[in-house]
């Protein structure tokens, strides 16, 4: 199964990326994991990145549609995957139809602006295997130390709350209009975010069936 997962930064499309990845036994592919990694290993698409990702903009469609035909090009997606975090422009999106990718489903997963900036402002991430955490909704065992890998905890440069507003920004006047793209194709089903994880998870897999 091919799966796009669409929603505003923060809306929990890693967390259920991760959900049906396990599922379904499909690879998750987040553009954002992979652009933080070529960061952090200073390599050119890194350095392309830099100045994008820590102001919240996006990366220029080029640079990530290159990322994305690299991926999907891996045996492992033979049987399928799920897009994290791409596409997030039209041009993206059009760029995997004329890769001659046919998707499956697309989720929207909807949640309201006030609670994405206060879910941001909270997140913690591991530097070492990027699990995601939140200061007061999803604690580590160990203040500041990963449950997963026992890697240190820190907040993501974008993730401060004035670029969290700029991030927001931009999903809604570049990513959005996926929302109609995809509904025109009869792809495209809504999740509405809850605020218990389980409770999102249940509407996913509802949402995949139908
Ligand atoms: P994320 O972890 O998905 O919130 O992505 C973090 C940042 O990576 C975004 O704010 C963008 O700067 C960049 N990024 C990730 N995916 C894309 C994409 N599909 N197109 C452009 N930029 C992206």
């Amino acid at each position: 199964m091919k799966i796009i997962l669409l929603g505003a930064p923060g809306a929990g499309k890693g967390t259920q990326a991760e959900k049906i990845s396990e599922a379904l036994n499909i690879p998750q592919i987040s553009t954002g994991n992979i652009i933080r990694e070529a960061l952090k290993s200073g390599s050119e698409v890194g350095l392309k990145a830099k100045e994008f990702i820590e102001s919240g903009r996006l990366v220029p469609d080029e640079v990530v549609i290159d990322i994305i035909k690299d991926r999907i090009a891996k045996d492992d997606c033979a049987n399928g995957f799920i897009l994290d975090g791409f596409p997030r422009t039209i041009a993206q999106a059009e760029a995997l139809d004329s890769m001659g990718i046919s998707i499956d489903r697309v989720l929207d997963i909807n949640v309201a602006d006030e609670v994405i900036a206060s879910r941001l402002s909270g997140r913690r991430v591991c530097e070492a295997c990027g699990s995601s955490y939140h200061i007061e909704f999803k604690k580590p065992a160990v203040d500041g130390v990963c449950d997963k890998c026992g890697g240190t905890l820190i907040q993501r440069k974008d993730d401060h709350p004035d670029t969290v507003a700029d991030r927001l920004k931009v999903y809604h006047e570049q990513t959005e209009p996926l929302k109609e793209y995809y509904k025109n194709k009869g792809k495209l089903r809504v999740v509405e975010g809850q605020d218990s994880v389980e409770q999102t998870t249940y509407l996913t897999f509802c949402a995949l069936e139908d």
